[in-house]
């Protein structure tokens, strides 16, 4: 987790939904980028954690996505079953954009389950999902995870400044995609977030750079992007992010 080789961070990025998952890894420890392979369901934890333990640059997570909840049998047993595996676990969290809002009060549930389970264990990093739903995912950070030993990475997080210090003051990292750093409003948020807690991720391949899905390759420009809307020189931030990164995991 700490490579001296390391040179980015992509904190969150679906690294099971390209063609070739083995050889984005393999691109990730050319690149020399950190990257957290979070999964939409548990069903995927096994070959996920067994192709990364041959990457040393590669975490794996164990998730259940907010917007698959409801799609079909619930599959909590089995994210259950492979919990005691996982150092990581996402993605998770809350939906509430229009497609998914019907489901909202069985995400509730399965998110609270996973806090509370993260929280009984302890030591677990979560990096989480909160479309529409910032205050309340941050009321059920505060509920479930406080004095659990589990530190929080909200990903794509777009709530309010206030959402976001509430949050920071809670103990919780942002992982920020090239995405946010376009829209004026969420650059507002990404500037209240403290330097200390920042970290980059592509969320690929779910965002695109031109047609292509970006990947954790495409951190260099998510970097300078960052370190222009933060005011900070580009080396300094690339430092920045990899403390980060490496202190969530020296927690
Ligand atoms: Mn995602």
């Amino acid at each position: 987790m700490s490579d001296p080789k390391a040179r980015y961070v992509d904190a969150h990025c679906h690294v099971d939904l390209y063609p070739d998952m083995e050889a984005l890894m393999a691109r990730c420890e050319a690149d020399r980028v950190l990257t957290i392979a979070v999964t939409t369901t548990p069903r995927a934890w096994p070959r996920n954690m067994q192709l990364a333990s041959r990457y040393s640059f590669v975490e794996p997570a164990l998730g259940i996505h907010p917007q698959l909840v409801g799609s079909g049998p619930s599959e909590l047993g089995t994210w259950d079953s492979y919990l005691s595996q996982a150092r990581i676990i996402g993605e998770v969290g809350l939906d509430a954009s229009p497609r998914y809002h019907r489901t909202l009060d069985a995400q509730k549930e399965v998110f609270a389950h996973v806090l509370r389970e993260c929280a009984k264990v302890g030591g677990k990093v979560l990096t989480v999902h909160s479309v529409r739903t910032s205050k309340q995912v941050v009321d059920m950070l505060e509920e479930y995870l406080a004095g659990s030993g589990c530190t929080v990475i909200l990903h794509w997080f777009t709530g309010s400044m206030g959402d976001a210090r509430r949050a920071a003051d809670l103990g919780c990292y942002f992982s920020v995609n090239a995405d946010m750093l376009s829209k004026e409003a969420h650059i507002k948020t990404v500037q209240a977030m403290p330097l200390h807690r920042i970290l980059t991720e592509s969320d690929g391949p779910f965002t695109k750079s031109g047609t292509q899905p970006r990947s954790p390759s495409d951190m260099p420009q998510t970097v300078e992007k960052l370190a222009s809307v933060i005011g900070l020189e580009r080396d300094a931030m690339c430092l920045k992010l990899l403390d980060n990164y490496v202190s969530i995991f020296r927690r």
